[in-house]
C-alpha cells in the first residue's frame, strides 16, 4: 500500500451507496503534510511534462492543487460552480449534471486565465463517473490550451469515470484506485497499480456521466 492508501484505510469511513468519506484528511479536514507528500508524487508522475498552470475546481480540488502547485511551481486556477450564471462572454462554460442534487451545474472559468499557450495539469480529488472531469477537459480545449496531464487523489475504479478518460488517452494517474468498498465491514479494496492497464477497463461499470457533487 502506499501512502494514501494507508491513510484511506486508517481514517476513511465506508457510506452506503458506495461513498467514501476522506473528510478527516483531505476534503474537509486537511492534513497538509500529506497534501504535501501528493503534490510531489504528481510532480513525479508528470515530470516530464511542460505544464505551467494547474486547473481544479471548488470546493474540494482546492487546497489539493494549491500545495500541488508549490512543487510545480506554477498558478492554480480553480472552475467555479453556479446555478445560474451570467453569460457576458468572457467565461468558458461547461455543463456537469449534479447526480445528488439532481440537476446541472454550470462550471465556469474566465476566459482570461486559460489561453492557447498553456499546458494544464488537472487535479481533482476524487474520480467517480467522471463527469466534473470531462467538464474541466472540455473547457481546457474550448480555451486552445493542452491537457498534459490528470492527477486525480481517489479514483472509484468500480465506477466508469477513469476508463472513459484513459480511453480518450489522457495521461490519468490516481494516486488511490479503489475497487471495492462494504458499508458494513468497513473493507476496502485496492488496485494493484503495477496491473492498472491490465484490469482498469475491465471492472468499470457503464453508467450515464453525472458527477456526485458531495463537497
Ligand atoms: P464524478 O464527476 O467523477 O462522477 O464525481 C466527482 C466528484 O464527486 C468529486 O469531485 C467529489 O466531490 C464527488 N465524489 C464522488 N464520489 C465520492 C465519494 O465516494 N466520496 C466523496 N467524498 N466525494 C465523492
Amino acid at each position: 500500500m502506499n501512502f494514501l492508501e494507508e491513510r484511506i484505510v486508517k481514517d476513511g469511513v465506508v457510506k452506503e451507496g458506495n461513498v467514501l468519506k476522506v473528510d478527516s484528511f483531505l476534503n474537509h479536514q486537511m492534513d497538509i503534510k500529506l497534501l504535501d507528500q501528493m503534490g510531489a508524487e504528481f510532480k513525479r508522475r508528470f515530470a516530464d511534462k511542460p505544464i505551467n498552470k494547474i486547473l481544479t475546481i471548488e470546493a474540494s480540488g482546492i487546497g489539493i492543487a494549491c500545495v500541488a502547485a508549490q512543487h510545480f511551481n506554477v498558478p492554480v486556477v480553480f472552475a467555479k460552480k453556479s446555478q445560474s450564471i451570467n453569460l457576458d462572454g468572457d467565461m468558458y462554460v461547461a455543463e456537469v449534471e449534479s447526480f445528488t442534487h439532481k440537476c446541472i451545474n454550470h462550471v465556469i472559468v474566465a476566459q482570461k486565465f486559460l489561453n492557447p499557450e498553456d499546458h494544464v495539469l488537472i487535479i481533482d480529488d476524487f474520480l467517480a463517473n467522471g463527469c466534473a472531469l470531462q467538464g474541466l477537459i472540455q473547457i481546457v480545449q474550448s480555451s486552445g490550451a493542452t491537457v498534459e496531464g490528470i492527477g486525480i487523489a481517489i479514483e472509484k475504479g468500480f465506477q466508469s469515470g477513469g476508463r472513459i478518460i484513459r480511453n480518450l488517452g489522457f495521461q490519468l494517474e490516481s494516486l488511490a484506485i479503489v475497487d471495492g468498498m462494504n458499508a458494513e465491514t468497513g473493507e476496502i479494496q485496492f488496485r494493484d497499480q503495477s496491473k492498472t492497464e491490465l484490469n482498469g477497463t475491465e471492472k468499470a461499470e457503464d453508467e450515464i456521466c453525472r458527477s456526485a457533487t458531495l463537497d
